[in-house]
């Protein structure tokens, strides 16, 4: 029997899924508005991808650790990949999930810098292994594992009074370029061109988080490309694999070859950079280029941003591209509005620490009668 992560699953018994639908074992269909939070970005089982992937397999699928031999795919990936980077930022180190991604970066500031202290932001979340965990902000859900990394210290975004709390003493600043889990919390311009400066001014790095808001969640490839500025590290994972698990570290060579020596292999994975997940994720970019573009996505998620404000109910709606937060008066009515949703053949989504709003982040190719249909649901449940 599988282990659980909590008592109270959503438990659809899923059969299959095709662009914007899944489809359970008793026939029952739910359109996503999830993607799987955030991973499903350009849709479900994609023939493309999955003729990536078969052909892939029948060349050869595990080898080696990574990093020992090349191998044609995993090299094409990343190439593919860093042609949607500046060009500063031009090596990739591929790992099998966000969390990873995020500790590769943390392991490699503090061997960049000679530092160790990290600042994080209140609101945060970088995933959950004990690194990632320590420089996510809820409290309660820390709680049971401390201690966590030490030297982590937590800043208000947008609050420019903080960023003196950045000092010579800093490895890095971790942030999401859009705060997912803290309900989509949108960084002011002024306040990101600060929190460059400052970094740059001290020494410190700067990474950003694009687990979730990248692959074009908010419109451009990557979220930071809407603030004019360039990060030190950007972390990527959940959409990128189309479906299979992936995480990746980009940055300059200088930065991320810093582990290979003093000691040499200071970070290595059995399965990061696996040739059929490259293979996934090279064709999964090459249909983003052909297909996903800033206009559409922004045009979408206007879309559902301008047919839900006319629901009196919702309090407020903090929206990025299709990267939606949907704010109600109470956790209850998030919940019922969530079960509701479901029982109607709607799939919507909790945010972990913000209990009174529900997230919104379908695929990016989902079409406007799909965004009227889920509305009209959410409607006829919040009205
Ligand atoms: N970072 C952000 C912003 C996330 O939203 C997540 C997952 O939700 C992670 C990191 C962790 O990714 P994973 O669950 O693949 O480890």
């Amino acid at each position: 029997m599988l282990a659980g992560t909590s008592n109270h699953p959503l438990g659809l018994k899923i059969a299959t899924a095709k662009g914007s639908y899944l489809y359970d074992s008793e026939g029952l269909t739910y359109l996503d508005f999830i993607a799987g939070i955030g991973v499903n970005n350009l849709g479900h089982n994609i023939e493309r991808i999955n003729q990536a992937v078969f052909s892939q397999m029948k060349l050869h699928s595990h080898v080696m650790v990574y990093g020992e031999y090349e191998q044609n795919i995993v090299n094409q990936f990343a190439e593919n990949l860093l042609s949607f980077f500046p060009e500063t930022m031009d090596q990739v180190y591929p790992l099998n999930s966000g969390t990873e991604a995020n500790e590769a970066a943390i392991k490699i500031a503090k061997r960049y810098t000679g530092r160790y202290e990290i600042v994080a932001f209140k609101g945060a979340y970088h995933g959950n292994t004990s690194g990632s965990m320590g420089i996510s902000s809820n409290e309660l859900k820390k709680e049971g594992y401390r201690p966590l990394i030490p030297g982590s210290q937590f800043i208000k975004l947008n609050f420019l009074e903080d960023l003196g709390k950045i000092t010579e003493k800093t490895a890095a600043v971790f942030l999401e370029t859009i705060q997912g889990d803290a309900g989509v919390r949108i960084p002011d311009q002024k306040y990101f061109l600060a929190l460059r400066k400052r970094c740059t001014e001290v020494g410190a790095l700067l990474i950003l988080d694009e687990v979730q808001c990248g692959y074009g969640r908010t419109g451009n490839f990557n979220a930071f490309e809407q603030f004019n500025i360039i990060p030190d590290l950007v972390t990527l994972g959940k959409a990128l694999g189309c479906g299979l698990p992936i995480g990746v570290l980009v940055g300059s060579s200088k930065m991320l070859s810093c582990i290979k020596e003093n000691p040499e292999l200071g970070h290595i994975t059995t399965f990061g950079g696996n040739p059929v997940v490259c293979a996934a994720a090279n064709e999964g970019l090459n249909i983003f280029r052909e297909t996903i573009s800033p206009e559409e996505t922004n045009r979408k998620g206007l879309l559902i941003e301008n047919t839900l404000s006319a629901i009196p109910s919702i309090k407020e709606i903090r929206r990025n591209g299709l990267m939606i937060g949907i704010e109600l008066d109470s956790a209850e009515m998030v919940n019922n509005c969530i079960l509701e949703a479901k029982n109607k053949g709607l799939l919507l989504f909790w945010f972990l620490s913000t209990p009174n709003s529900f997230r919104i982040s379908p695929p990016l190719t989902i079409s406007d009668n799909e965004i009227k249909k889920g509305c009209a649901i959410m409607k006829s449940i919040l009205s």
